[in-house]
């Protein structure tokens, strides 16, 4: 789960094996940041290599959602994207909320 992620119980390595998952770091279109699709039961991820750190594992994380959320399951037509677009954001945003939360409890 992303919020074990976030949580620091699980790395990155492990995430990506619990989920099937390869992060390729690519030459990509300024604007684009990153992207996710489903190949032969893998999730690939591609980030744009030239984003900063952070904006690399803020893209990441966004990916990481779409796979979570089960969007690569879904036959996605495109006017529905924005939408999905949404709900990846405030997945993150609820996780991250969940994290700080904890931080301030434990
Ligand atoms: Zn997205």
């Amino acid at each position: 789960m992303l919020v074990s992620l976030l949580n620091n119980e699980i790395d990155e390595k492990e995430y990506l094996r619990e989920y099937n998952a390869k992060i390729l770091y690519r030459r990509l279109p300024k604007r684009i940041y990153g992207f996710v699709f489903k190949y032969r039961d893998v999730c690939i991820i591609i980030i744009n290599r030239s984003l900063s750190e952070e904006n690399k594992k803020k893209t990441l994380l966004h990916e990481f959602a779409h796979i979570e959320l089960g969007h690569l399951d879904k036959k996605l037509l495109e006017f529905s994207i924005e939408n999905v677009e949404d709900e990846a954001e405030r997945y993150i945003k609820s996780l991250m909320g969940m994290c700080i939360w904890k931080r301030f409890c434990c």
